[in-house]
């Protein structure tokens, strides 16, 4: 992102040889039904310095069929930076991976499970902070439009920066556009959490993709009801100031050029040349 000036940030102060022990406060289900299972987990890791945007790795306990110890699987963080007055405990939004692989037999995530376990007073290796790019600008540079672009545990980091508008920043008057995509209407994640910031300039938009179509019949997506929205973000798009980040599922970045050029089609600009805008001020993390 050219011309944004961001924090400096400490990274990696914690690695796989010397851990943070973190302390489990909390371990709750934001959403629990048979095919899925999101948990909000809380730890006491404030001796990590880290700040919203970043995440931390979790060295899940045991050994791989090798025999070797546990790669480090990487969670973004849910909370505010920990050097925030007043900030909740470092938090995470993990979904527990379980699937069927090609035998047919049941596989479930090492370190996703580990942590949807959890049990309050456990301890957890931490490694991090990780990541100097998906941060908010310092706060001189920080009263800027912003389009956050989710799918899933993606809004985990988004918590976090609404929390910093919202809750830290004094008198934050800029729009902020939210798109959160999930299947469902109940896997909306810290849903009443974003609609209680009754702010004129906060506009939250959801896409439910099996539960939701498009005139033609297919899925609503994110980017979808980002075209339908082509007259609010149309300003938007075309402001210099204006940043977007986009965090969860692999594969969203394509849906981010389909919003862009739906939305120069309907105004009658070039589409090539308003996406390369964009993309310059986009900072994206899918996994
Ligand atoms: C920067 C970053 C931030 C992240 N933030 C979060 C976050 O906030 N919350 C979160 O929950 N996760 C997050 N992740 C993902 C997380 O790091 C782990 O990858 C995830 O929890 C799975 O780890 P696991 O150990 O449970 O699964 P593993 O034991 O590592 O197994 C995962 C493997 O299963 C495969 N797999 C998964 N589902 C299926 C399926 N349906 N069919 C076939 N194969 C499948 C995957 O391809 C992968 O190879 C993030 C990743 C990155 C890189």
């Amino acid at each position: 992102m050219e011309g944004v000036v961001l924090p400096e940030v400490e990274v990696n102060t914690y690695r796989k040889a010397n851990p943070l022990l973190a302390r489990v406060i909390l371990n709750k289900p934001l959403v629990k039904k048979e095919d899925t299972e999101v948990c909000h987990i809380v730890l006491d890791a404030d001796a990590m310095n880290y700040r919203e945007g970043q995440s931390v790795g979790v060295i899940p306990p045991g050994v791989n069929e090798k025999g070797n110890p546990h790669a480090v699987r990487l969670y973004s963080i849910a909370s505010l930076g920990s050097r925030t007055p007043g900030a909740e405990k470092l938090s995470l939004t993990v979904k527990r991976v379980v699937y069927q692989n090609d035998k047919g037999e049941v596989v479930r995530g090492v370190c996703s499970n580990y942590l949807c376990d959890l049990k309050e007073g456990d301890v957890v290796s931490l490694t991090g902070p990780a990541g100097r790019k998906f941060l908010l600008p310092v706060d001189e540079d920080i009263h800027r439009p912003y389009v956050f672009m989710a799918t899933g545990t993606g809004i985990a980091p988004f918590r976090a920066f609404l929390q910093r508008l919202f809750r830290v920043v004094k008198d934050f008057r800029e729009p902020v556009f939210l798109f959160m995509g999930v299947r469902y209407e109940d896997e909306l994640l810290y849903d009443s959490e974003f609609r209680s910031y009754q702010k004129e300039n906060f506009h939250y938009y959801t896409a439910l993709s099996r539960q939701q179509k498009n005139p033609d019949g297919s899925r609503k997506y994110i980017h979808h009801v980002m075209a339908e929205k082509a007259d609010e973000l149309f300003p938007l798009l075309q402001n210099p100031r204006t940043l977007f980040y986009m965090c969860g599922l692999k594969g969203m970045e394509s849906g981010f050029d389909y919003a862009i050029k739906a939305i120069a089609a309907q105004k009658g600009v070039d589409g090539e040349e308003l996406l390369k805008s964009c993309q310059s001020r986009l900072e994206s993390e899918t996994y």
